[in-house]
């Protein structure tokens, strides 16, 4: 068995050469196969007269010289012997010579995932070819190479970290204490005593930590506010956006002075920061103690509604059902589901702790699939009525889950907002008595993704749509050490806008 086989080999092989910092991969093989063969042409020796002595097939010792087999470490002691050196020598990092060196590097180069996806015919590196040719197909490889790194790297460490994030919410049940008693001690410094903040209490806290806010024309386009640290001073835009709460952008200004972060790392990083910002902002909108009292006397009454929360604390529909999600579970013992969704039925955020079972891709991401056209994220957009609240029973492949949803217009298109329990929680929900019933067998093609067999029967031959690329699918992520920011424009406006004296 060849697979039995080359475990314990690659195991012996991988200890035998790993080098620190250098990774065991199929160039050992290769270089070993060629060392190997340098050696027993050196010596005269045929392929088949090797074969005899180590008492092994011929087509075996091909194969390892080729570097498409390991051996054992036995047979290496057997090969070694039979070339009269040692395993040590075979075992060697280094190829036997600079032309051979190119060789393993091109045969690499095809046995590689890049190579592959090119579909192009594989070679075999012949005595012929100059060193010059081999070098120009080698260098040829390795810019296709950082081209298809460059493109595809960004999009899915961000997917990956995204996943990554998601695990650790859910096992925290989305809620963070460290973060809570942050928010508690601000709100306590500014003598906050319950009630909706306002926008005067913002702007108090702003002054508790050092900072004065000011209102400009002029911020950078890719910024929703800009911290200048030396001078205390927090610039924010003149031009809010109606639908945008004024308070909201000075606390995640806040939320990162008071977080001590640090220009991001990585995408990982960025991300985290996100979350961690957006958190504390939502918990100095909605303070735990006042938002656990309204949430427990609603639980009490059997109506909570995330309506009822947004207009208790004056804060939108989005940030009173994210901030739900928080104390949900940690304070009220309800297991919760949370999404957004473009009206496209594309996901833009989702969090789970009740198992409902959303989509999700190779890697894991949940964020940038789409949804179930049966899900409530989904049938709220066809509700007329945009006043009143949307609830839905949906039984999924997971089980029965209650949901209720709500659209908000943004400039990129309309997104609902939806929130979810198990059916055995609904009992604690406003809206439970809905007659609103939709069935999801999800993932299933055959529940939403292909189309119904008598439309498809007839128009599948007959139909040729011109499809709208979506922006996103061709958009690289924005790079850069805060995504999307322009650092030269950030730092111009600093310049233009800092004190002289
Ligand atoms: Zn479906």
């Amino acid at each position: 068995m060849v697979i039995a086989d080359r475990i314990p080999a690659r195991t012996a092989l991988a200890a035998a050469v790993a080098e620190p910092g250098g990774e065991p991969d199929e160039v050992d093989a290769l270089t070993l196969g060629r060392r190997i063969r340098d050696r027993r042409t050196a010596l005269g020796m045929t392929l088949g007269e090797l074969a005899t002595a180590i008492d092994r097939a011929p087509s075996q010792v091909s194969s390892i010289e080729n570097g498409k087999r390991e051996p054992r470490l036995s047979m290496l002691r057997t090969i070694a012997l039979a070339l009269g050196t040692t395993v040590d020598d075979l075992l060697r990092a280094d190829a036997p010579s600079e032309r051979a060196a190119l060789e393993i590097a091109v045969e690499r180069a095809q046995r590689g995932p890049v190579f592959a996806a090119l579909g192009l015919p594989t070679f075999r590196v012949a005595k012929g070819m100059s060193d010059q040719t081999l070098q120009t197909i080698l260098a040829l490889h390795h810019e296709i190479d950082r081209l298809h790194r460059e493109r595809a790297a960004t999009p899915e460490e961000a997917r990956r970290a995204n996943a990554e994030l998601r695990a650790e919410m859910r096992a925290r049940d989305n809620f963070y204490p460290e973060l809570e008693a942050k928010a508690a001690e601000l709100l306590e410094a500014v003598g906050h005593t319950g009630g909706p903040v306002s926008h005067q209490l913002v702007a108090d806290m702003a002054s508790h930590l050092g900072y004065s806010l000011h209102y400009v024309g002029d911020l950078p386009h890719s910024t929703r506010s800009v911290t200048d640290k030396r001078n205390g001073r927090i610039y924010l835009p003149t031009q809010q956006s109606p639908s945008r709460d004024s308070r909201s952008p000075i606390l995640q200004a806040l939320a990162s002075h008071l977080l001590d972060h640090d220009e991001p790392r990585g995408y990982a990083d960025f991300l985290r920061q996100r979350i961690e910002t957006n958190y504390l902002t939502a918990a100095i909108l909605l303070p735990e103690q006042a938002a656990v009292r309204f949430l427990t006397e609603a639980k009490n009454l059997r109506r909570i509604s995330m309506e009822e929360l947004r207009d208790a604390f004056a804060v939108s529909y989005e940030t009173a059902a994210h901030r739900f999600t928080n104390l949900a579970t940690a304070r009220l013992d309800i297991p919760v589901h949370f999404m957004k969704v473009h009206e496209s039925g594309t996901i833009i955020k989702a969090y789970e702790n009740d198992r409902v079972r959303f989509p999700s891709d190779a890697l894991g991401a949940v964020e940038g699939t789409t949804v179930c056209r049966n899900w409530t994220a989904r049938t709220v957009f066809d509700v007329e009525d945009r006043f009143s609240p949307w609830y839905q029973y949906t039984d999924t492949s997971s089980g029965t889950f209650w949901c209720t949803s709500r659209i908000e217009k943004a400039k990129e298109g309309e997104y609902s907002v939806s929130v979810g329990v198990p059916f055995e929680h609904v009992k604690w929900f406003r809206g439970r008595e809905t007659p609103h019933r939709a069935v999801s067998r999800c993932p299933d093609e055959s529940c939403c993704r292909r189309a119904p067999g008598d439309l498809a029967d007839k128009w599948a031959d007959a139909s040729w749509p011109a499809a709208r690329t979506p922006t996103s699918l061709l958009a690289a992520l924005p790079t850069g050490t805060f995504p999307g920011v322009d650092q030269t424009e950030v730092y111009q406006f600093l310049e233009a806008h800092a004190p002289r004296d």
